[in-house]
């Protein structure tokens, strides 16, 4: 029976919330979409992925009450609403028309929001958002292409999207403890406010956060202040000590990585993997544009999958924007996560079983191209980045996908030695 149903508005944020809630060692599944079929196989936490962040608001609404639909008929009484930590949306949404949405399914007049995520440096204090020391608004997602986040201030953020008054429970309300924030909430749900940030800086404030709001049928936030809900669940006897745990299935030890980020930190880690001797294959998008994913493949297959040779797009911004230009980004991007699937899918077919996968967009590229629906969550390699075990054409596969800034300098090794 499943305890907390989840949804996520992307893929690798649902992998992030996934690691955290599998951290109580309780099996959590995650599926890639609305699951075609009635639920089965079902753990007590299940997550629903989407790719809502940036849909018209529309769809992402409907895309998001069918995998409310389909959480309930699997038994989840609760629900999770999870976003990016940085609160990526623009001022039409979707975060908080998906949330007033959620919030008239379950007939809820409240809910809350917590993007905070001490561990990766996301705090919120006095409802603004920092990212390491610096506001929300000064930090590099000021420039995002799709959801520049231009102001700071979580209630000024929300305002726009929802159509109920926005309210606060600051950090000082937080430290006097669970009760405290329950009347907080209540005080404010006497006065109509039904979106309610929650000022957070530690993980010992998602700690009493999650203790207060626990019961609430839908809670929102970024992945961090959902963790304390397994551990609450269970000293309560919501989820009993003996619900199924994570499975961790045999598997053979060929390994293949493919990175299709050129995030900052992802650079650093291709460069780390090379310079400790790995067998790795430029992916020059000029070169494929040309020549397509035959070269790439057959180096692949020529390579000892016990070695975990690397596939890398990976290029400093300046290479990346001279490419741009050339092919134009779309294409650009199209034609990288085409190459990654395809050589996926070659190392799967020679033998890999475990596959390392670097980039969000990539990440979904791949799983896609695997035909995997539905994963296990595992050990975890970093805070937010797990092993995951799934099927792909009839074999027991491990995957990772770790979107662009995650991880330490050290993660494609890390994650063969976690496995
Ligand atoms: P991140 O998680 O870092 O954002 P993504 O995989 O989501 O990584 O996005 C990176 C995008 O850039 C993908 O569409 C990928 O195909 C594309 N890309 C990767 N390498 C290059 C490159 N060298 N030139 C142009 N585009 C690239």
């Amino acid at each position: 029976m499943t305890i907390l149903g989840c949804i996520a508005d992307d893929f690798t944020g649902a992998t992030d919330l996934a690691g955290l809630l599998a951290r109580s060692g309780v099996r959590v599944s995650l599926r890639i979409g609305v699951p075609k079929g009635p639920p089965s196989d079902t753990a007590p936490f299940e997550i629903i992925a989407l790719k809502s962040r940036t849909a018209p608001k529309s769809e992402a609404v409907a895309e998001t009450t069918a995998a409310l639909d389909w959480l309930r008929r699997a038994g989840a009484q609760r629900f999770f609403w999870k976003y990016c930590s940085t609160f990526d949306s623009t001022a039409e949404g979707n975060i908080g028309p998906v949330a007033e949405a959620l919030m008239a399914e379950l007939g809820t007049d409240q809910t809350m929001y917590c993007p905070a995520f001490p561990e990766n440096g996301r705090s919120i204090f006095m409802g603004n958002l920092f990212v390491g020391r610096l506001p929300l608004a000064e930090s590099p997602m000021k420039d995002h292409p799709l959801t520049p986040m231009r102001d700071s201030n979580l209630m000024r953020l929300l305002e726009p999207q929802v159509t109920r008054p926005v309210g606060l429970v600051d950090r000082l309300c937080v430290a006097r403890g669970p009760d405290a924030v329950k009347a907080e909430l209540s005080a404010l749900n006497a006065k109509g406010v039904a979106h309610v940030v929650i000022d957070a800086v530690a993980n010992d404030d998602l700690a009493i956060i999650a203790k207060a709001c626990r019961d609430m049928p839908l809670m929102t936030g970024g992945s961090a202040v959902a963790m304390p809900l397994p551990m609450l669940y269970v000293a309560d006897g919501t989820l009993s000590a003996d619900a199924p745990k994570a499975r961790a299935p045999e598997l053979a030890n060929g390994t293949v990585v493919l990175s299709g980020s050129s995030s900052a930190m992802t650079n650093a880690q291709v460069a780390d993997y090379i310079a400790r001797g790995a067998p790795a294959f430029r992916l020059d998008p000029l070169t494929l544009a040309t020549d397509g994913a035959q070269p790439a493949i057959d180096w692949l297959t020529a390579q000892d999958l016990s070695r975990a040779p690397l596939l890398y797009a990976t290029d400093d911004p300046a290479n990346v924007r001279t490419v741009q230009e050339k092919l134009g980004t779309a294409a650009a991007g199209a034609l990288v996560e085409r190459v990654l699937s395809d050589c996926a899918v070659a190392a799967r077919d020679a033998g890999a079983r475990r596959f390392i996968v670097a980039g969000g967009e990539t990440s979904g590229a791949v799983t896609q191209a695997l035909g995997v629906t539905q994963l296990d969550i595992g050990a975890e390699i970093a805070p937010g980045v797990p092993w995951t075990y799934c099927q792909s054409d009839g074999h027991q596969i491990a995957l990772t996908l770790k979107s662009g800034n995650f991880g330490a300098e050290t993660f494609f090794s890390d994650a063969q030695e976690a496995l």
